[in-house]
């Protein structure tokens, strides 16, 4: 029988839906105030803009731009900018609400928001891209600021990036703005340690959840979807830190099997010459699809939203699955995992160290005193390793699985926050 053709876009989740789903579930176990729960549900500020760029042919683009708030109960607003040809206003909601929870649990003084502008950076050159940049800053610049919204490194964005935007607000706001944004380069306020910070702060939390699975991670198999800023260090720190074997890569070209374990060194240099981890020298070619479902010790979705889905979590056969992106795992998915015993680090506990470290920046910056970076990691594995714990003792006293809990601990102080201030 032929199935009738369906975009790929409709078979997936939308994941603000799927951001309310969870709160949802979270108010229904904790009893959550009413107001609370109603609150936390949407975003307290949208800003949608169209974005003229002068394109190097000499015509004018029009590209569309998000930033949206979640939450500013803990403090500023904090999250990332996206530049990504999918991007959507439900998908920046999403994560902005994901922000939001990932601040609160790592106990940072700051809110929830998140960026995005529909573009393919791969498709433009590097004027385009800073005029972009630029451009969206002046649509912006009156809703971010250092004690307001921070913007940061996402999907596709880099320090570049950040550094274009952050000179941008400067000239606007007449004076120097490191504290606009993180994610910058060393010489113009950056941190050390930013730079690997999401994959390292993941990499503590793995250690804490392997000790608690009894897994001994020198020669543990991993396998890596998804092969940029947090994916490539995951795969080299993993090696470097632990000793973990990593058979596996993807990348959104396909994917590579060895299975005695790749280089990731190697790879990421066949990946910056020919632009794929495609045909890396020694390797098997395997679907993306068969990456997710390999016997491996532990499974790290790096990339994008809805990879592991109800159609195939229960194909899963990784012990620990570590979400380094945000949203990889449906709800349906996410119940499969727990009755299989899979042991889940949900992304907004995962991914978190791109944010505190991010956080660590700005309070670099408002000092004008800079770190070295072993004191960024010690600092770094303490809050992730501290995160790690409060969610796993909740998961044990509400028999929940890891994101419930998570969820639990994160809205807990949220909710603690907003009845402080009188606001429900
Ligand atoms: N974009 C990263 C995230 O999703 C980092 C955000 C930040 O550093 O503010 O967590």
């Amino acid at each position: 029988m032929e199935l009738p053709e369906v975009a790929v876009e409709e078979l997936k989740e939308n994941p603000f839906i799927v951001a309310q789903q969870q709160c949802d579930d979270c108010a229904d176990i904790r009893n959550v105030d009413p107001g609370v729960r109603e609150i936390i549900r949407e975003p307290m500020q949208e800003t949608h803009v169209s974005i003229p760029v002068r394109m190097d042919d000499g015509s004018i683009r029009v590209f569309k731009g998000f930033r949206v708030i979640h939450s500013t109960a803990l403090g500023p607003a904090k999250g990332g900018i996206r530049f990504h040809p999918d991007e959507t206003a439900d998908t920046v909601r999403a994560l902005a609400a994901w922000m939001t929870w990932k601040c609160s649990l790592l106990e940072l003084p700051l809110g929830g928001g998140k960026g995005g502008v529909i573009c393919n950076p791969k498709e433009m050159s590097a004027g385009e891209l800073e005029r972009l940049s630029r451009g969206y800053v002046d649509r912006v610049w009156q809703v971010i600021g250092p004690d307001k919204d921070i913007p940061a490194p996402d999907v596709y964005t880099n320090p570049q990036i950040m550094a274009w935007m952050m000179d941008q607000y400067s000239k606007i706001a007449g004076k120097n703005q490191f504290g606009v944004i993180t994610g910058k380069p060393l010489r113009i306020g950056g941190s050390s340690g930013r730079h690997d910070a999401t994959a390292r702060g993941g990499l503590y939390v793995l250690r804490e959840a392997a000790r608690n699975c009894r897994l001994n991670l020198r020669g543990a198999t991993l396998a890596i979807q998804g092969f940029g800023n947090a994916g490539s260090y995951v795969a080299s720190l993993a090696r470097e830190l632990f000793g973990c074997c990593v058979v596996a890569v993807s990348d959104s070209r396909g994917a590579v099997y060895n299975s005695i374990g790749l280089d990731p060194q190697l790879l990421g240099e066949h990946k910056r010459v020919t632009g794929s981890v495609v045909d890396y020298p020694g390797t098997e070619r395997i679907s993306q699809a068969e990456l997710l479902e390999l016997d491996v010790d532990v499974l790290c979705p790096c990339s994008l939203e809805n990879v592991i889905t109800a159609g195939n979590a229960s194909k899963i056969r990784a012990g620990i699955v570590a979400e380094f992106a945000n949203g990889p795992t449906t709800p349906e998915a996410d119940s499969i995992l727990y009755d299989k015993g899979v042991h889940l680090l949900p992304d907004f506990l995962c991914n978190a160290g791109g944010v505190t470290v991010s956080y660590f920046e700005m309070v670099q910056n408002m000092n004008m005193f800079y770190w070295e970076e072993k004191e960024i990691h010690a600092r770094l594995d303490k809050k992730m390793t501290a995160a790690y714990d409060s969610v796993l003792d909740i998961s044990r006293e509400y028999k929940v699985n890891m994101r419930r809990a998570a969820y639990i601990v994160a809205v807990r102080r949220v909710a603690e926050a907003m009845q402080l201030r009188g606001w429900v």
